[in-house]
């Protein structure tokens, strides 16, 4: 669950989302799963998938203080991924939980 691996990249996007107004996504983010971590190779890239199929129709991005958050949802305005560039704090918790899981 992504408030096991990344509880304060949770609690910062609730955050941001509160002061961007799009609350209504607080209860989706927190039941979400991380599905798998992107694979682009970037350095600077600590995005992940949190549902099996990513098809991106609308986005919210969020005026994080560090790096940059994206929320990608679905056609059905689920949350399909999320973007997280420049971060890495989260890339090495990321990492930290793959490694375990293989
Ligand atoms: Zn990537």
């Amino acid at each position: 669950m992504l408030n096991e691996v990344l509880p304060d990249l949770l609690e910062e996007i609730v955050y941001l989302l509160k002061q961007q107004g799009a609350d209504p996504l607080e209860a989706k983010l927190r039941a979400l799963r991380i599905e798998s971590v992107c694979d682009c190779g970037d350095e600077n890239c600590a995005s992940f998938a949190t549902a099996s199929e990513v098809k991106v129709a609308n986005y919210v991005e969020l005026q994080s203080m560090e790096g940059q958050v994206i929320i990608d949802l679905n056609a059905a305005d689920e949350i399909c991924f999320i973007e997280v560039l420049g971060r890495p704090d989260v890339k090495y918790l990321l990492e930290e939980f793959y490694d375990s899981r293989n």
